[in-house]
């Protein structure tokens, strides 16, 4: 009997050894079977190759038989199997995960941004000039929306004076630069996207290469120099700005693009006003809750930039009178002999 088993053994454990097929093991397996049901069917029952081989026709053939009903059997579940259809996989296949799926999906079933859209604004670059009032609010929605690349330019640091408004910043993060605590803010909301940090304030020397990195600027400064600044630099490379400002009850928000006709900041306003005709919130002091208002505008603004939704604010601005709940739009045209685009 032990001699039928190390047949059987050297078959799949030396075929497995050498590379031998399964199908050719189970083969050689039938073989062995037949070899040893055909011996004891010619030969005596007391004859030395009978008794070599111990049992009966019979054993050998229960034996066999069950063999063959196990082999058939893992044969038949195999083919079954390959001929099931194949599960979803698991693994990402596309631009997106599924978790990233299920938390845009609301503007997925837009039928002006849908999967398309949300794939522009993943791959987008934008940069938001000032982490301020404006900024809080535009960087939280940018965030929260998937732009994939988001960068901050500030040099502040967060004041306990700024918290009135400045809702990305928390209590904890005062001194903290602003930036800083705005990216902290962006990268627990959303961990798949991309936060750059820039803690220094826009100069000229740093502005072009800034700029030229990011596709959309949104600027929502209250100082005229970095406002001129951005509104320079982003003309010549030819990118849209969308650009907000504040005064106390009132706010306002356009998008200058002179590379596509609109007019540009400098064509609105020629200079700076001079020194205490134009107060800064600081100064003059602004109600809460606009800079949200405006502030979410401007993402608003850039996710329609981004995605080619609906129609932009090239060419007007929109005038948001909070004290009297009243929206204005105004054109805008651009001016000859303007320093920046004329
Ligand atoms: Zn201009």
């Amino acid at each position: 009997m032990s001699w039928v088993f190390l047949c059987a053994a050297l078959i799949w454990l030396g075929g497995a050894y050498v590379g031998l097929s399964v199908a050719r093991r189970w083969v050689l397996t039938a073989f062995l079977g037949a070899v040893v049901l055909l011996t004891h069917a010619i030969f005596p029952a007391d004859s030395p190759l009978i008794m070599a081989l111990g049992g009966s026709f019979t054993g050998w053939a229960v034996v066999f038989g069950l063999v063959a009903l196990a082999g058939g059997y893992s044969r038949a579940v195999g083919w079954i199997k390959a001929r099931a259809p194949k599960a979803p996989v698991a693994e990402q296949d596309g631009p997106f995960s599924d978790t990233e799926i299920d938390r845009y999906a609301r503007h997925i079933v837009l039928r002006e941004i849908g999967g398309p859209g949300q794939v522009a604004l993943k791959n987008a670059r934008v940069l938001v000039v000032g982490a301020g009032g404006l900024g809080s609010p535009a960087l939280m929605y940018l965030a929260a929306a998937g732009v994939g690349t988001i960068g901050v330019v500030d040099d502040d640091e967060v004041d306990n004076s700024n918290l009135q408004r400045q809702v990305i910043h928390r209590d904890a993060d005062i001194g903290m630069p602003k930036v800083f605590s705005a990216e902290a803010f962006m990268r627990a909301q959303n961990p798949a996207i991309t936060v750059l940090p820039y803690h220094r304030r826009l100069t000229d020397e740093i502005a072009e290469e800034l700029i030229a990195d990011f596709d959309l600027v949104l600027e929502g400064t209250d100082n005229f120099e970095t406002r001129y600044l951005v509104n320079r630099v982003a003309a010549k490379l030819g990118k849209p700005v969308i650009g907000g400002a504040l005064s106390q009850w009132e706010g306002q928000i356009s998008t200058f693009d002179p590379a596509h006709g609109a007019p540009c900041y400098q064509c609105l306003f020629p200079e700076a006003p001079a020194a205490g005709l134009a107060p800064n919130c600081s100064e003059a002091g602004v109600v809460g809750p606009l800079p949200g208002v405006i502030g979410s505008m401007m993402a608003l603004e850039a996710i329609k930039e981004l995605t080619g939704a609906g129609e932009g604010l090239r060419g007007r601005m929109m005038i948001y009178d909070a004290m009297y709940g009243e929206t204005r739009i105004i054109r805008l045209s651009k001016r000859d002999g303007c320093e920046t685009c004329g």
